[in-house]
């Protein structure tokens, strides 16, 4: 009967709306921390759909104390067990280094060694000269990518039993890969093939896989 349907879905959307006080967790109780950048399609990037994931964004997708506070929140009181982290490449926050964007906020008048760093909490405050750091530029993103594993992994706030992963968007292929290992890199050229069927390729190094 039509009420049979129309009840089974007032239940669903019951459900749905009231799922942190009936306890229940993202569909795949996972947290991800991720770039803000518009080229990095989080859920596509994953396969993941609505309602499977909590997602925290920022610059650079790293490990700030905001991206702590969630995480411990998460996982600690929100059924999360697994945590992916989503860095990529051609990352604005490799543009530059957090001296000279410090020295560019300076000039703008801007007093980085006393402006407010949460302004909801006056009490959280940087010590002086620690400005440059806490804007937490890089250089390498693979590097970068498996340092924010091994921060979430040691942070005392997160548990034991939470697993952790790392990997690197693509921006030029539009495709996730593991850190470090680049996969465009591991594509023979034709001149690899040749030396590996050719019988005096002794002087090119064997392919490893
Ligand atoms: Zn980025």
């Amino acid at each position: 009967m039509l009420h049979q349907q129309i009840d089974q879905k007032l239940t669903e959307k019951e459900a749905w709306a009231l799922r942190r006080q009936l306890g229940i967790p993202n569909n795949k109780r996972l947290w991800v921390l991720a770039c803000m950048d518009e080229r990095l399609p989080v859920e596509k990037a994953l396969g993941i759909a609505e309602g499977d994931a909590h997602i925290f964004r920022n610059a650079g997708g790293l490990v700030t104390d905001d991206a702590i506070r969630s995480a411990m929140l998460t996982t600690q009181f929100f059924g999360t067990k697994e945590i992916i982290v989503i860095n990529h490449t051609e990352c604005g926050m490799m543009t530059a280094s957090g001296d000279l964007l410090s020295e560019i906020l300076l000039k703008r008048g801007i007093n980085i060694d006393e402006v407010s760093i949460d302004p909801a909490l006056p009490q959280l405050k940087l010590p002086k000269g620690v400005f440059s750091k806490w804007i937490k530029t890089f250089t390498d993103v693979d590097e970068v990518c498996l340092k924010q594993v091994e921060l979430l992994q040691s942070s005392p706030l997160i548990p034991q039993d939470v697993v952790v992963t790392g990997y690197i968007w693509e921006v030029e292929t539009g495709s996730l890969r593991r850190p470090y290992q680049r996969l465009s890199q591991k594509v023979n050229t034709a001149e690899d093939m040749a030396a590996k069927t050719s019988s005096n390729s002794h002087h090119h190094a064997p392919q490893t896989v």
